[in-house]
């Protein structure tokens, strides 16, 4: 589509980042393209407009694409962040990262019992991420009805980490 052929021209790939023997798919060049970056989102909004209720985006990339795509649809934006940084009451869930592990926390007050909620991410590498942010979005109350990923490096499995769910990667590497 349009929008995959949007991302690739505006991706960079880093060898051996953040640590010897990863290639870290950088999007920051689809960010600083003004004119890309607009037709991006636009095109995403139309896509899933009507479909979903609020727009849950994952610390950091995510925020980036969250933010915009909830203000052109005129619908909330749920922030699910890293251990730490949100003030009190939070859920948490503890998982394991390609490299090391994390945790991710949301409050739950900011969901609406039944929102349907799309995810949206930069990378669905392993699933460790949007897995837990799922849990924790579906235990605050929300009907998660699709995850949205810039990139998807399958080989990495994270499709298996999500069973049922609708991912809609726009750019899949095998
Ligand atoms: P996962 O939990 O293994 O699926 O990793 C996903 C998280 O790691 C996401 O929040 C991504 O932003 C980040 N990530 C993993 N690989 C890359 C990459 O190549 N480029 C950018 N972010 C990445």
């Amino acid at each position: 589509t349009e929008l995959t052929g949007l991302v690739l021209d505006n991706l960079r790939e880093v060898p051996d980042f953040p640590e010897p023997g990863v290639l870290f798919r950088d999007i920051t060049p689809l960010l600083a393209n003004g004119e890309a970056f607009s037709t991006f989102i636009t095109g995403l909004a139309e896509h899933y407009r009507g479909h979903i209720d609020a727009v849950a985006g994952l610390e950091s990339r995510g925020f980036i694409l969250a933010a915009p795509l909830a203000y052109t649809l005129g619908i909330g934006m749920l922030t699910v962040r890293k251990g730490g940084k949100l003030p009190g009451p939070v859920l948490g869930v503890d998982y394991d990262l390609e490299y090391g592990s994390a945790r991710m926390e949301l409050r739950p007050e900011t969901v609406q019992e039944g929102q349907r909620v799309l995810v949206i991410d930069d990378v669905l590498a392993t699933g460790g991420t949007a897995a837990a942010s799922i849990d924790l979005l579906e235990r605050s109350g929300a009907q998660v009805v699709a995850v949205c990923m810039l990139l998807e490096l399958a080989g990495l499995g994270g499709r298996e980490q999500l069973p049922g769910r609708q991912v809609d990667s726009v750019v899949v590497y095998p």
